[in-house]
């Protein structure tokens, strides 16, 4: 069941699906699960600096051989992180679940097949649409430490989550500042 061409060359980090079963039809399908330490994640991590991410993050998929020749591809991986919460700052954790379903085809790059993986030498590379799709679900506005966080107060600094203020927060959110101007232009 587990099929893996994982290997450290001289440093670096290579670890594609191998097929050679599937494409030589051996099997229909392959599935197979990867388990990515800290160590195979520079590439990852470099893009997200002040994240701290679970290790290892699993891998689980299935490559499969479709009638039309082509193969499809599945991956599934929940990938948890731990950063500051974007109102209090306070330590956060959060889950991404990311999810790749796809076709894979062999041979070249055609240009009018720009959303489907290559097989290459009878490997696939997974991991690199798996650190593309972490990047693009990556919440670009960061996570809270709880969903009715109160955020620190913009004037004097204190954590409204555990003690309160005098200070006049009219304006709190930028987002809040602009729906107020709208509704005075409204008003006017
Ligand atoms: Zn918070
Ligand atoms: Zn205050």
């Amino acid at each position: 069941m587990l099929c893996f061409g994982a290997v450290r060359v001289k440093g670096i980090f290579q670890m594609n699906v191998d097929l050679t079963r599937l494409l030589t039809g051996s099997t229909k399908g392959i599935e197979f699960e990867l388990n990515l330490t800290q160590e195979d994640c520079v590439q990852l991590t470099k893009d997200f600096p002040e994240t701290k991410f679970d290790f290892p993050i699993v891998l689980k998929g299935k490559v499969s051989l479709c009638d039309d020749g082509s193969y499809d591809v599945e991956c599934n991986s929940d990938v948890g992180f731990s950063e500051p919460c974007a109102r209090c700052a306070t330590p956060a954790h959060a889950v991404l679940n990311i999810c790749i379903e796809t076709k894979a085809i062999r041979g070249m790059k055609a240009d009018d097949e720009e959303d489907c993986l290559y097989i290459k030498n009878r490997e696939l590379d997974i991991i690199t649409p798996f650190f593309e799709q972490v990047v693009l679900e990556y919440p670009q506005y960061g996570i809270l430490c709880k969903e009715d966080c109160k955020g620190l107060c913009p004037v004097c600094g204190v954590d409204l989550n555990t003690k309160s203020c005098n200070c006049n927060k009219k304006i709190v959110d930028p987002r809040l500042a602009k729906l107020s101007e709208l509704l005075k232009e409204e008003n006017d």
